[in-house]
C-alpha cells in the first residue's frame, strides 16, 4: 500500500511517498481503509522533531474510512462501518490499524469531507471554549490564528457563547474569513508594533479574561501582556515555535495570570470522553451551527506541499488529504 514516511526529522522536504507493507488488525483495533487523512499542526512537530520519534515513522493522525476488518476483542464495530479518529498513527496512508477505543462514528448526515474537519479541530476548539476556560457570555476573548483550523472553529463557538471575539489574522482574506465566522474585531498582528496595547484599546483599558494561543513563540509575551487581572493564557500550540522556559514571578506582575499548556488527548482519554467532545461537534454540525471550513485538499503524493503551505501560513481552515 503507498503511506507518508519520514526517514528522519526535518523540513517538509523529508516527505516522502512510499510502498510499505500492509498493516493488519491486531487485538483491539480495526483495520480501515481511508478514505481522507487529516492534516494537522502536530504532523509537522513530529515531521521536524520538535516532538521526538524514532525515525524512519510514518505521518498523520486523523482520518476517516471504512472499516476492512475487526481486530481480536472488539464489540460496537463491524467491517462496512464508517470510522473517524484522531490518533491512530500513520494516518497519510491507503490502510491505517485504528484502535477501537479512538474510533468513532460518524452520523450519516455528515458528508467525509465535514466529518475529517470537524474531529480533531473541533474537538479540540470545544474542549478549550467549554472546559479549559468556559467562555461566558460578554465576555471578550483574544482568538489567535483566528482564519485557522482550530481558529475558525474556535471563533465560531465562542461566538455562538455570546462572547466578544477579538481574532488575529495575518492578510486581509483570513480578516474576512474570522469576520465571518464571528470575529467582532480582527487584529493584523503581523503589522501591529503593539498588539497588547491595541487589545487594550478594544477592552477599554481592561484586557481580556482569556487568550487562546496556538501560535506560540511570537505572540506569547503579548497574550500575557493582553490579559486582564486574573485572566487566564491558554497556550494550545506552538505554530511559530515554541515558548522559552517562563518565570512563574510574570504571573504575578500581570496580575495573578493562570497559565496552562493543555492538551486535547487528556480530555479525550476515555470513551465517554471522546464521545461527549465528537458529539458535541458533530452536532452542531448538523444542526447547521458550526462551519466546517475545508480550505485545501491535496493527494496523498502532495502531503509534502500541504505542509510547505500550512507551515508557509499560506493555509485556510482544514486541510485534507484524499487517498
Ligand atoms: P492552523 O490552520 O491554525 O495554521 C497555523 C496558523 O498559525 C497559520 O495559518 C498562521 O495564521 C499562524 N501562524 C502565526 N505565526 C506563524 C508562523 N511563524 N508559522 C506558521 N504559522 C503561523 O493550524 P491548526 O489549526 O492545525 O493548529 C493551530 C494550533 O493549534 C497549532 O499550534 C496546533 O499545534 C494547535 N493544536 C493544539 C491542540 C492541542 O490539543 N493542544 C490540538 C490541535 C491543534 P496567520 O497567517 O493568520 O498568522
Amino acid at each position: 500500500m503507498r503511506a507518508v514516511r519520514v526517514k528522519r526529522p526535518g523540513g517538509p522536504e523529508v516527505i516522502e511517498l512510499v510502498e510499505t507493507d500492509e498493516p493488519t488488525a491486531g487485538g483491539g483495533e480495526l483495520l480501515v481503509s481511508v478514505a481522507l487523512a487529516g492534516v494537522n499542526y502536530v504532523d509537522t512537530y513530529y515531521r521536524a522533531g520538535v516532538y521526538p520519534k524514532a525515525a524512519p515513522f510514518g505521518l498523520g493522525a486523523e482520518g476517516i474510512g471504512t472499516v476492512i476488518e475487526v481486530g481480536q476483542d472488539v464489540t460496537g464495530f463491524e467491517a462496512g462501518d464508517r470510522v473517524a479518529w484522531c490518533d491512530a498513527p500513520n494516518s497519510y496512508a491507503e490502510l491505517v490499524a485504528v484502535p477501537a477505543r479512538r474510533a468513532v462514528r460518524v452520523p450519516a448526515g455528515i458528508p467525509d469531507e465535514l466529518a475529517v474537519g470537524a474531529l480533531l479541530q473541533g474537538m479540540t476548539a470545544h474542549f478549550l471554549v467549554d472546559s479549559t476556560y468556559p467562555v461566558a457570555p460578554g465576555e471578550s476573548v483574544l482568538v489567535h490564528a483566528a482564519a485557522g483550523g482550530v481558529g475558525l472553529l474556535l471563533t465560531q463557538m465562542a461566538d455562538k457563547r455570546g462572547a466578544r471575539v477579538i481574532g488575529t489574522v495575518s492578510t486581509e482574506e483570513k480578516a474576512e474569513l474570522a469576520r465571518g465566522a464571528g470575529a467582532a474585531e480582527v487584529i493584523r498582528y503581523d503589522r501591529t508594533k503593539d498588539l497588547a496595547a491595541e487589545v487594550r484599546a478594544l477592552t477599554e483599558g481592561q484586557g481580556v479574561p482569556v487568550v487562546y494561543d496556538g501560535v506560540g513563540r511570537t505572540t506569547f509575551d503579548a497574550s500575557l501582556a493582553s490579559l486582564k487581572k486574573r485572566g487566564t493564557m491558554v497556550l494550545f500550540g506552538a505554530a511559530s515555535g515554541p515558548v522559552p522556559p517562563v518565570d512563574p514571578q510574570r504571573l504575578n506582575a500581570g496580575g495573578s495570570l493562570y497559565l496552562t499548556r493543555p492538551s486535547l488527548y487528556h480530555h479525550i482519554d476515555t470513551r465517554a470522553e471522546l464521545d461527549h467532545h465528537a458529539s458535541a461537534v458533530f452536532g452542531a454540525v448538523l444542526d447547521g451551527t458550526l462551519d466546517i471550513r475545508v480550505g485545501h485538499e491535496y493527494s496523498l503524493a502532495e502531503a509534502r506541499q500541504a505542509h510547505e503551505d500550512l507551515q508557509g501560513r499560506r493555509t485556510t481552515g482544514k486541510l485534507l488529504l484524499r487517498v
